[in-house]
């Protein structure tokens, strides 16, 4: 038996939340973010099928990362967003590197010059992430800097938003204002034809002001909105439409008398006497070990609740109610089956966290399968 349980990837479903980003948007050009493995769905699988379906670049964060989608054949442009090291990749598999400081600028410019061949190069500024990018005291300053280095060019211009959610509109709009300014900056310093882009998902989906060139949407391709609150967003999301599937199959069925204890630290006991259904998943494949006592999986279409502690490689289920169980039965653990769904948004909320760290960490560690590719 294979360790761990199976995502199931649907590329129809990520087309479809592609064209949802255009829609919205009405722009062209959209930047589709493929980091961490295309948040936990495979970025290779999903980039070719985002980039038939007309994403016009892709953006991860490490040059690792885009090397492996060069290697399997593709080749859009590919911005890379955080990775400072491996200069002379970014020249030899043509990558798009984000720069946010003059001496890394520096280094482009040396490593361009030997090989004799320009670099694109794209900027960061930083309106009030407080992470990476250039100061806006200090922009003009080290645009001088960079403008006077050879072999380079600036073809772009970009920043990020501190709230994922967009929760304080007022201060997103702050920092779309000092987006503006710093694209005046550099028009003025004669860097005219350049890519602006700002907006992540939650921007696309509420945020009109930071369209600029082009938007870099991640989350919502892969059928989630990042505010998932509002009745806004509630009504945005019902056009998104989830591309993961985690399942796995009954390992055993346990019948236990009333006051059996279940799992480490018996922190359940069956209050009847009681089906339990042991499934061959845990914290080690990503299924949050918070969720301990604090989830439900879908067997036969309806919910079973998670009873006790999860293991590392297993998790009891209480599938008393259901009662028609066997022993290699299907187990949604992420996803719909008959009318019956548990989201990434709904695990996020028991586990504490976002549904970005519920997707990369099932998604990464599950074997993936595709579907409509
Ligand atoms: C991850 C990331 C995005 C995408 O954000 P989402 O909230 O997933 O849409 C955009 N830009 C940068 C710099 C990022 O790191």
């Amino acid at each position: 038996m294979d360790r761990g349980p199976i995502a199931e990837i649907d590329l129809n479903a990520i087309a479809h939340n592609l064209r949802t980003a255009k829609k919205i948007t009405g722009t062209g050009t959209v930047i589709a973010v493929v980091k961490a493995d295309g948040y936990g769905h495979g970025a290779v699988e999903v980039s070719r099928r985002l980039v038939k379906e007309g994403a016009s670049y892709l953006a991860v964060a490490y040059t690792s990362e885009a090397i492996a989608m060069r290697r399997a054949g593709i080749k859009a442009p590919i911005i890379v967003l955080f990775d400072k090291n491996n200069i002379e990749d970014y020249l030899k598999y043509s990558l798009i590197p984000v720069v946010h400081d003059v001496k890394t600028a520096q280094r482009f410019s040396k490593e361009a010059k030997a090989r004799k061949h320009s670099v694109n190069l794209h900027i960061k500024v930083d309106t009030g992430m407080g992470r990476l990018g250039f100061n806006m005291e200090d922009i003009e300053k080290e645009m001088s800097a960079i403008g006077k280095m050879n072999f380079i060019s600036v073809k772009g211009l970009m920043s990020h938003f501190s709230d994922a959610a967009l929760y304080d509109r007022s201060y997103a709009l702050m920092q779309v204002d000092r987006f503006n300014k710093a694209r005046n900056i550099l028009n003025k310093k004669g860097i005219k034809q350049i890519l602006c882009h700002m907006a992540n998902s939650a921007a696309v989906m509420t945020l009109p002001e930071s369209y600029f060139d082009a938007v870099r949407p991640g989350l919502m391709l892969y059928g989630y909105s990042p505010i998932q609150s509002s009745a806004i967003s509630r009504q945005l999301s019902a056009n998104l439409k989830p591309a993961m599937t985690v399942k796995t199959t009954i390992l055993s069925i346990r019948r236990f008398k009333k006051g059996t204890p279940v799992s480490y630290g018996r922190t359940f006991i069956t209050a009847r006497e009681s089906l339990i259904a042991v499934l061959p998943v845990g914290y080690a494949d990503g299924y949050p070990r918070v969720l301990s006592n604090n989830a439900d999986v879908i067997i036969r279409g309806k919910r079973a609740p998670v009873a006790g502690r999860i293991c590392m490689d297993t998790t009891m289920a209480d599938v008393t109610e259901i009662g028609d169980v066997s022993e290699g039965d299907e187990v949604i653990l992420l996803g719909r089956q008959k009318n019956t769904a548990v989201t990434a948004f709904e695990l996020a909320e028991r586990a504490v966290t976002i549904p970005y760290e519920i997707l990369t960490s099932l998604g990464n560690k599950s074997r993936r399968v595709y579907i409509n590719g």
